[in-house]
């Protein structure tokens, strides 16, 4: 195939989301920025906490010897001792600095659990809706996507998933709290997802949302709760730093191949082209590694939304974490209502970007002041059809 050939690929595959940053660009264009409310893009709009800066400041005052150099693939020692030190407070199990290998953001620990598990043609259940980048995860390392329907709630269905489990299952991705539905699993589902979670196969929890949930919620330990599970983390959302790309994988000690997967990784960390997480980024992170953005601010945004969008007859449930709303579009068709909210200056992107059309993702990373703004737009669109 040639190059442009298999670039035009891509590109026809390119996600809703970016698809909907190019029509931003162009109606900002036609109508001014401030009239043009964004709420396609998960990236943070608030800044890191105060701690987070401090401990920035102090790791370049130091300015330690070497601090910019090459160091271990899986990263600093003394660092992933510090996070399988915090791990083992929150699960109680028995996690040392072997299982923790520092990566570049989320991604980079997915793609590096990828690399390490799968054979060609080896498959990996994803739960629909889905982040869509989980399916050029999966195809980057030869495995083949098996989607699950998840029930009207967004919980997994544990009979289908338990039934669609053969010899070639390498991997169950999960999210929660969830992006796009914000959808959080509770203890009980993932007890019985244990049940299915067996040999060769793995749980790869991906929990980027963690600290973002609501009205006091806090999420099941996933490594308590499945023995053969990899977390995959990264501060970029927790600490609103998702430029800075540094996260980790953590190798749950129950696994019996934990060792010879953490090798796994950390060649594959280095052979993907990561080398190793940012240098700088992990003595900051190892010095505040709890420190979260205020979640009040988001949760006022998400019952201001919520609330207007159910008061006008969408059907707007309240996310329980993660920064996204996923109402249904008052018709099936949601590209086409997509379109109705374009031309109202309002930028949403559709479910069908996420595997599941008649529903629309809202990210609450803008400020109060533009919801309140964008809501009459909003009501016009699903009082005129
Ligand atoms: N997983 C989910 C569900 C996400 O939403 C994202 C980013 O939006 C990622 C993984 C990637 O996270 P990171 O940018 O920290 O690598």
């Amino acid at each position: 195939m040639s190059i442009s050939k298999a670039i035009g690929e891509q590109m026809e595959r390119a996600s809703w989301i970016r698809r909907m940053f190019e029509i931003g660009l162009q109606l900002r264009q036609e109508r001014g920025a401030d009239n043009v409310f964004d709420f396609t893009l998960g990236n943070p709009d608030v800044d890191p906490p105060e701690a987070v800066i401090a401990a920035l400041r102090r790791v370049v005052a130091e300015n330690r010897p070497h601090s910019h150099g090459y160091m271990p693939n899986a990263g600093f020692p003394e660092v992933r001792a510090t996070i399988a030190a915090g791990l083992a407070a929150r699960t109680g199990l028995p996690f040392g600095a072997e299982h923790i290998i520092m990566t570049t953001g989320a991604a980079g620990a997915i793609n590096t659990v990828l690399k390490s598990i799968l054979d060609p043609g080896d498959e990996v259940i994803v739960l629909n809706p889905y982040f869509p980048e989980y399916r050029f995860y999966i195809e980057n390392h030869g495995g083949r996507v098996v989607t699950m329907e998840t029930d009207e709630r967004f919980q997994p269905d544990i009979a289908r998933i338990a039934a669609a489990t053969t010899p070639r299952t390498k991997a169950l991705i999960l999210n929660t709290p969830n992006n796009p539905t914000g959808a959080m699993y509770g203890a009980d589902v993932l007890w019985a997802l244990n049940t299915i979670v067996r040999e060769p196969m793995i749980a790869i929890s991906d929990e980027p949302y963690r600290p973002l949930t609501y009205d006091g919620l806090t999420p099941p330990e996933t490594l308590s709760l499945i023995d053969r599970a990899v977390l995959t983390w990264s501060w970029s959302k927790a600490m609103a730093i998702s430029g800075e790309r540094i996260g980790y994988l953590a190798i749950s000690p129950r696994l019996a191949e934990a060792g010879p997967l953490s090798n796994a990784c950390t060649f594959a960390n280095r052979i993907l082209g990561y080398i190793n997480a940012p240098a700088i980024w992990q003595w900051v992170v190892a010095q505040v590694p709890d420190a979260t953005v205020e979640v009040a601010g988001y949760q006022a945004r998400r019952d201001l939304l919520c609330d207007a969008l159910c008061g006008m007859g969408y059907d707007a449930p309240r996310p329980q974490g993660s920064y996204y709303v996923f109402p249904k579009t008052p018709i099936p068709d949601d590209v086409a209502f997509i379109r109705r909210l374009q031309d109202e200056g309002i930028l949403a992107v559709p479910g069908a970007g996420f595997g599941r059309g008649g529903y629309m993702r809202l990210s609450l990373t803008i400020p109060l002041r533009d919801i309140e703004r964008s809501l009459p737009g909003f009501e016009r669109a699903i009082k005129g059809l």
